[in-house]
């Protein structure tokens, strides 16, 4: 059992540890819960199996009937997270995240649906409801009676959600809201929303969270939107027109109510990643029919290296991004509490490598995969929103990097305080001094302190597990190059952020994995793991040259000049190098 609850994985790594009992034995489901898996997947089978025409159709029609909701409701999938007390399953992060991938093998707008009541819709009342509050709704939302919507997102505050518009007068007992909230997934089925409202209208900020029923007069949703992808699931406006909501609906506290909405979306990261995994899996399934049963130049095209590397690459991303969803969602469940940088990194992970594997099986299907008959354009219509919707990938890097650099920020903090109080307090600043200068001592010279080695994992990976250690030293020189550099103005230094980022994402991801391997060498033995071992192989030389290139890139050129030609873009509006103008 891990006493450290307040411990992170990722911000350690930017100080040159490596908190390896964190990952290290890679967490397995608990028997009772396996069991309760089981049950479900064989539930799932039986309902949505045998509906693959129907799913495509409502793709088409864009709009899932009535009646099959009723099936989901019947089901009990809209209880999955809902404690038992409340008649629900009261499922932990990770049996959770396996119920959504196993939706999302079916269809993506089922566990869209399903993923946005549970993950996002109903969260805030498990994590900030009165028990009065949670005995009032959660009832009806283990059921389905009532389903459940998010809604933070308006027509100018999209990434930047703190500056919503949408307000709430206090008047006695209630408070009267007015706004339009956008592109809100259930809003069109859901009887419950949990609304982001400005409490007050001094600047940013100031925002409180609301239980906002359906039956409340002035509440209503706009039509269904005509979307690219996951086009059954239900996506409209919703407006709020002079709604009365009494005080007794404000989850958490008033003014609290943007810390409400960042927790919920982290809780509910895990759930994409899930989604994304289950995706891919199906996703593999389909490309290796094809590649076994499409045949050109007289052999199957699976026979050929191009086409083979497609599907090992797809199976290494399957794997590395199950690794670290599993991971994640195994601290939580463990009652770890700093999971904000890792869970953001198995959202940003999962759905990449999904994507990855949408476009490359088209590929794998030729001309075939661009025809609506066949299932490939669906599924990269479908897959493409997962880097967009609850945080973009460009906002989440820069979340996962400043977030897992504030250690290292708040030490040179703590120098720059200690030098200048170091005549007042010689003893305490010679105590920060000689304790930084150790820490510096040991990056430069590449000598580790014992924590920033493995001591867990199986020693045949020794060669992964030195590549780990030495990216890791590296990313900590980094991470204290670039914040000299840039200071305060890190902000600002988008690209110099997102390296690091892109440098952690991998790192993470490499240290889930090995941590799955060695854990299944351990329990398995060599020969029985030896398959892992060679997805472990692919991916660490994948992550390792990536890691490189990203840090290299910090000190070079390039960045300056992307941005110079982007900013020259900007001016212009247009593409201006054409050789014959028009
Ligand atoms: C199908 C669908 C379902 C959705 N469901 C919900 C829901 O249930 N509830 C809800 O509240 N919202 C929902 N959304 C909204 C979704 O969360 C937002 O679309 C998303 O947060 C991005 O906001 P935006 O679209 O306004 O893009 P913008 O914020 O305008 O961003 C546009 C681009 O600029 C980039 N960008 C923005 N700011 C920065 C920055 N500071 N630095 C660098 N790059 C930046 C972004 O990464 C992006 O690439 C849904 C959206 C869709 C399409």
């Amino acid at each position: 059992m891990i006493d450290k609850k307040n411990a992170s994985f990722v911000p350690s790594l930017c100080m040159g540890e490596i908190e390896e009992e964190l990952l290290v034995p890679y967490p397995a489901p608990k028997p009772a819960e396996a069991e309760t898996l089981r049950a479900i997947f064989g539930t799932l089978e039986k309902m949505l199996g045998p509906r693959a025409a129907d799913f495509a159709a409502w793709d088409r029609a864009g709009e899932m009937p009535p009646a099959f909701l009723q099936e989901l409701r019947e089901a009990g999938l809209f209880g999955l997270v809902v404690p038992e007390a409340y008649g629900g399953l009261g499922l932990g992060a990770t049996a959770y995240a396996r119920v959504i991938q196993e939706l999302a093998r079916y269809d993506a707008s089922v566990a869209v649906t399903v993923g946005a009541h549970s993950s996002i819709g109903l969260r805030g009342l498990l994590l900030f409801g009165t028990p009065e509050q949670r005995a009032r709704w959660l009832p009806r939302l283990a059921t389905g009676e009532l389903l459940a919507a998010f809604c933070l997102t308006e027509p100018t505050a999209g990434s930047d959600a703190a500056s919503i518009k949408t307000t709430a007068v206090r008047d006695g007992d209630d408070f009267v809201l007015n706004g339009e909230k956008i592109w809100i997934t259930n809003g069109g089925i859901a009887g419950l929303f949990t609304v982001f409202a400005k409490t007050s209208q001094e600047g940013r900020g100031h925002i409180t969270a609301f239980v906002v029923t359906r039956d409340m007069k002035g509440v209503s949703s706009g039509p269904h939107e005509d979307k690219m992808g996951i086009r059954a699931s239900s996506t409209t406006s919703v407006l709020l027109e002079d709604v009365r909501v009494p005080a007794d609906h404000v989850l958490g506290e008033v003014g609290k109510g943007f810390k409400v909405a960042m927790r919920i979306l982290n809780a509910g990261r895990t759930g994409l990643g899930g989604g994304s995994v289950g995706g891919m899996k199906r996703i593999i399934e389909l490309a290796a029919r094809q590649a076994r049963e499409r045949s050109q130049f007289g052999r199957p095209i699976g026979s050929f290296g191009l086409v083979k590397e497609k599907l090992g690459r797809m199976v290494v991303d399957a794997y590395a991004a199950e690794s670290v969803v599993n991971m994640v969602a195994g601290l939580v469940d463990r009652g770890h509490e700093e999971v904000a940088v890792e869970s953001a990194i198995s959202k940003v992970f999962a759905s990449e490598a999904l994507f990855r594997t949408a476009d490359e099986a088209l590929q794998i299907a030729g001309g075939m995969g661009y025809m609506r008959e066949a299932p490939w354009e669906r599924i990269v219509r479908d897959v493409r929103i997962n880097r967009i919707f609850e945080g973009t990938s460009e906002i989440l890097r820069l979340f996962i990097a400043l977030t897992a650099m504030n250690d290292v920020a708040q030490e040179l903090k703590d120098i720059s305080a200690g030098l200048k109080g170091i005549f007042d307090d010689p003893i305490k600043g010679f105590g920060l001094l000689s304790d930084y200068a150790k820490r510096r001592a040991s990056l430069a010279t590449g000598l580790r302190r014992a924590k920033g080695t493995w001591t867990l994992l199986h020693p045949s990976l020794a060669e992964e597990q030195q590549a780990f250690e030495a990216a890791t030293t590296a990313l900590a020189r980094a991470a204290d190059r670039t914040l000299r550099r840039h200071g305060k103005r890190i902000i600002e230094e988008q690209l110099a952020t997102r390296r690091l980022a892109d440098a952690l994402v991998d790192l993470f991801a490499l240290g889930c994995v090995l941590a799955r391997v060695s854990t299944a060498i351990d329990d398995r033995g060599a020969d029985a793991a030896a398959p892992e071992r060679e997805i472990l192989r692919a991916f660490a030389a994948g992550a390792r040259r990536r890691i490189d290139a990203s840090l290299a890139g910090l000190d070079e050129a390039e960045d300056a000049a992307v941005l110079a030609v982007g900013e020259r873009a900007l001016e212009a509006g247009r593409y201006v190098w054409d050789n014959v103008e028009r």
